[in-house]
């Protein structure tokens, strides 16, 4: 459809990493030509020669395809795009920054600051990254500025599209996503992006265009909502923690109801990756600073209940190899000294090797900051795993981090380990017994097979 449209044939996409890798493949597999710039040569160097520099499903194939069609290029040199490319799309990061809740724009404003002075010729730049409401009214401004400084040829406009892509699922979410957001300030602008999702568009998928500050809003509104939906089990799970009670039962009960859907109740060792997280923080810091500073409180408690899962972990392994030593009220330190623990899983979420703000990585490093000596395994997250916390003790199979083991964690649901076989896992370890972190397993199961399982939400009674 690029051919049939009104003229946009070339696309750049700003920032190649999870969700810019992924944008600029999917741009190519959607016909058009494209560029993925990027200011780490590594990276980009890698890309080039169609190698992935992490692990998303289908996403390494697509880009060898269109590597060798020749329709997705990568670069570190902006001016290679600044007289190329229809439509930019920009994907840096916006991580939380450093002591601070706040988002730090620094990428962001460096890419649109450097597409303003290589541009040449008519062009749209479109926004992907998560920013805090009121950045694309900013940047207009600041566009606006550059380029009537450095007077170069063609008319620049800039609309903001946000990403609702989960890792895991990048692909799919790109090509096939459940709607698409855009903010525009002017109907050229809406026109030239129902052009570039001319094939999702013509499937039906609902498009929702509006201002900026709707489209910058509805992105941090859907993370707050799923990170409130995870943390609001997860507190029901302390209560059942304390009483008794299913809070798997709980979850299927509520979940009926449609007004509140079964999706995102699952009771676990809470959310992390390198969105949720951080963008409940920058919310309210954003809100704080438009003198909004209770609106998004609740935010902060949320964020509290998701932490003290991970606490609820450690405490679950400390009280269980406290019993071992026949003294249960033992400083964490001695009941961990020398236990040896299988770590199943550090990244953030199955299929992904993403270990930013990993509950699983933070939980396996606590516990060996406590003595303990912890076998991990990821399928896929050792690599980065091992980059943050290089003490810990990482194998390459989960039958080596079982083996011998005082205590087995599942901290991560990869299927791999939703379908281990139990009465294998009782032959390998050295105690039998596993916390399940997020409520995967199914503990009669397991039970039958010699191997005790725990789980989030439980009462334990020792
Ligand atoms: P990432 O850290 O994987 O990638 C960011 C990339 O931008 C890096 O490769 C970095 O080198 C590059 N970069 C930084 N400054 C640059 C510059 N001036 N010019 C060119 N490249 C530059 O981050 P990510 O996970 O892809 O997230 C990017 C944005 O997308 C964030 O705002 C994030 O919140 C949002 N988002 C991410 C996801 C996701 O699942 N990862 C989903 C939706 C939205």
């Amino acid at each position: 459809q690029a051919e049939e449209g009104g003229g946009i044939v070339r696309i750049s996409v700003i920032g190649t990493g999870y969700l810019g890798a992924t944008h600029a493949a999917c741009m190519a597999e959607l016909g058009f030509e494209v560029i993925g710039v990027d200011i780490d040569p590594a990276k980009i160097e890698r890309l080039a020669r169609g190698e992935l520099p992490f692990h998303e499903p289908g996403l390494a194939e697509l880009i060898v395809k269109h590597v060798e069609s020749g329709r997705l290029r990568f670069t570190t040199d902006y001016a290679e795009v600044g007289g190329w490319a229809d439509v930019h799309f920009i994907g840096v990061g916006t991580p939380q920054r450093s002591g601070e809740h706040a988002a730090d724009m620094r990428y962001v404003d460096a890419a649109l600051t450097s597409l303003a002075e290589s541009i040449s010729k008519d062009a749209l730049i479109v926004g992907k990254s998560t920013v805090p409401v009121g950045t694309a009214d900013r940047l207009a401004g600041l566009l606006a500025q550059l380029r009537a400084a450095n007077g170069l040829p063609g008319t620049v406009e800039l609309a903001w599209n946000p990403e609702f892509l989960r890792e895991g699922f990048a692909v799919k979410d790109t090509l096939t996503p459940d709607r698409i957001v855009v903010g525009v300030a002017s109907e050229h602008a809406e026109q030239v992006l129902r052009e570039v999702y001319a094939a999702p568009l013509a499937a039906d998928t609902p498009w929702i265009a509006t201002d900026f500050p709707t489209a910058e809003l509805v992105k941090v509104a859907a993370n707050a909502f799923l990170a409130t939906k995870i943390s609001f089990i997860n507190a029901f799970s302390e209560i059942t923690e304390a009483v008794g009670g299913d809070i798997r039962t709980l979850a299927d009960a509520i979940g009926h109801d449609a007004r509140i859907g079964r999706r995102f109740l699952n009771a676990g060792v809470g959310f992390g990756g390198g969105c949720l997280p951080k963008d409940i923080r920058a919310l309210q810091a954003r809100a704080a600073e438009l003198g909004l500073t209770s609106t998004m409180r609740f935010l902060s408690e949320m964020d509290a209940i998701n932490l003290r899962r991970r606490e609820r972990v450690v405490d679950l392994a400390v009280d269980v190899l406290a019993a071992d030593a026949g003294h249960r009220r033992a400083a964490p330190v001695q009941a961990l000294q020398g236990a040896r623990i299988a770590i199943l899983g550090v990244a953030f979420k199955p299929d992904s090797d993403d270990v930013r703000d990993s509950p699983a990585l933070d939980v396996a490093n606590r516990l060996y900051t406590l003595g303990a000596d912890t076998a991990v395994y990821d399928p896929e997250a050792n690599a980065n795993a091992a980059a943050r916390f290089p003490r810990l003790d990482y194998v390459d199979s989960v039958e080596e981090a079982l083996r011998d083991a005082d205590l087995a964690i599942l901290l991560t649901e990869w299927r791999e380990f939703r379908e281990l076989d139990p009465a294998r896992v009782a032959e390998l370890m050295a105690t039998p017994r596993l916390i399940d972190g997020r409520n995967v397993l199914d503990r009669d199961a397991w039970a039958a097979a010699g191997v005790p399982v725990v789980g989030m939400g439980q009462k334990v009674v020792h």
